[in-house]
């Protein structure tokens, strides 16, 4: 579906980035005092916000959101109201889109080795829902899918060689695991067309597509444009010898490039130029044969800059290197830090106690002080920052670590035995649960007493 339709007017007006210092510091801390820390806020009014600026940005193309980034069901309700479809990873990211009311015609399944489990669920699905698209990057996954008497829309998803992100792990389009690889792409897809009903192509580099990274980022769009023409050129040969074994013209609907629209995480990084980008990405994939659409997937730029994790400091302790402030959250609740050494803004929001145990004075009117703030996992990368000047933290203080809405929850595991945290949703302002905080018996509530009888089938969905 062509998501223009659902931009508002003033769409594009909103600011391109909320930083951690423009939300409401006692609204927080009134949350974190309601609902306890660890815990995520997720603003969907931004997310709104976010959604509506992509749209006004690439007027006419297909916008989906990548719901890895953040799976939550009023996410997704907000995302779907907006206009976008949903690009799913997953089965479970399949199901969640249908729970949330995205018809077959706005979902996207991309297969990355799909367990058989997933092919099983999403074909399945794809017999009530015709017009759900599987993408796959490889030809395996292809006649995996025949396999099971699918026959329907298919997207080819092809590794240009080219790749762009933040983070040697998030940088997929050179990456061999995804997508058929460039020079084999064509014979794939018209051989797909053979068994199925070849609608797309489609390439991600992976995450982080940046104001540096925006040549690779052409480069990408501009392989994938040409990719298009030549698979839908209805004389291929041109008029020359050999028209009779001239492979028929595919009729494609759209080119996806993909997602990975940077967000800036750090506070004087500038923020993306969508508008710049947007404009970069019609110029490399033009021109575009009739009726070819182009398709984006972003899912960070949707979510990150709309959450917040809220922590409490509950140690603080100096040692001769360095001035450790232990807080509630960890790599549990916010694994981005521990993985990729990623930067999250951290915003003291104050609130604890001074030395005499009176109330700590705010934290704008506080010395800075470099300190490592860390979690609770038994584990050396488990810190949010190391040697960043915060207002000097003390015990009782509240912690906002900014740009959390994408990847973060999402991530979040039980390790060391640790329930997941609650997260709050702000709707037209209005807080409410939209996920509970875990507890003990949450983390258990998968074991077996006796021994297991069940037994571990493929379909056992
Ligand atoms: C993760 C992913 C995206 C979204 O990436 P972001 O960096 O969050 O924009 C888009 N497409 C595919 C296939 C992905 O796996």
């Amino acid at each position: 579906m062509t998501g223009a339709d659902a931009a508002a007017p003033d769409a594009g007006e909103s600011p391109s980035v909320r930083r951690v210092g423009d939300w409401d510091a006692d609204r927080l801390a009134d949350l974190a005092a309601e609902h306890g820390t660890p815990l995520y806020v997720q603003d969907l009014d931004r997310v709104r916000e976010n959604c509506e600026r992509l749209l006004a940005a690439f007027p006419g193309a297909d916008v989906r959101y990548a719901v890895k980034a953040h799976t939550g069901r009023r996410v997704l309700e907000a995302v779907r109201d907006a206009g976008l479809d949903a690009e799913c990873a997953s089965a479970g990211e399949v199901d969640r889109a249908l729970a949330a009311g995205f018809g077959g015609d706005r979902l996207h399944y991309t297969a990355v080795n799909p367990p058989a489990r997933d092919l099983d669920y999403v074909v399945g699905v794809a017999e009530a829902e015709p017009d759900l698209t599987v993408t796959a990057g490889a030809v395996d996954t292809l006649d995996r899918l025949a396999e099971r008497g699918y026959d329907g829309r298919v997207c080819v998803r092809v590794n240009p060689g080219v790749g762009a992100g933040h983070h040697e792990k998030v940088r997929t389009g050179g990456a061999a695991k995804f997508g058929i690889p460039y020079d084999r792409a064509a014979d794939a897809a018209r051989a797909a067309a053979e068994r199925f009903d070849v609608v797309g192509i489609h390439a991600h580099a992976g995450s982080g597509i940046d104001p540096d990274q925006l040549d690779s980022h052409r480069e990408l769009v501009a392989r994938m444009g040409e990719l298009a023409r030549e698979l839908t050129d209805p004389d291929p040969a041109g008029g020359a010898a050999g028209v009779g074994d001239a492979p028929a013209p595919l009729d494609l609907d759209y080119v996806d490039v993909g997602g990975g629209f940077g967000v800036p995480y750090e506070e004087d990084e500038p923020p993306l130029d969508l508008p710049a980008v947007a404009e970069a990405t019609r110029e490399a994939v033009a021109p575009l044969p009739a009726g070819v659409d182009l398709a984006v997937e972003p899912g960070r730029y949707v979510v990150a800059d709309a959450g917040v994790l809220l922590t409490r400091v509950n140690t603080v302790k100096p040692t001769p290197d360095e001035r450790v402030v232990g807080v509630d959250a960890g790599m549990t609740d916010l694994l981005r830090p521990a993985m990729y050494d990623a930067y999250h803004p951290i915003r003291n929001l104050g609130g604890g106690r001074g030395s005499d145990g009176g109330d700590a004075p705010a934290p704008e009117e506080r010395g800075a002080t470099a300190v490592t703030v860390a979690g609770p996992i038994c584990e050396t990368g488990d810190t949010l920052c190391r040697d960043r000047a915060l207002a000097d933290p003390v015990r009782g203080d509240l912690l906002a670590v900014g740009v959390a809405g994408a990847y973060g929850y999402e991530m979040a595991s039980q390790y060391n035995s640790r329930p997941r945290p609650a997260e709050v949703a702000l709707d037209d302002g209005t807080a409410t649960v939209a996920r509970r905080r875990e507890r003990l018996a949450d983390v258990t509530s998968t074991e077996r007493a006796e021994t297991a009888t069940e037994p571990a089938t493929e379909g056992g969905r």
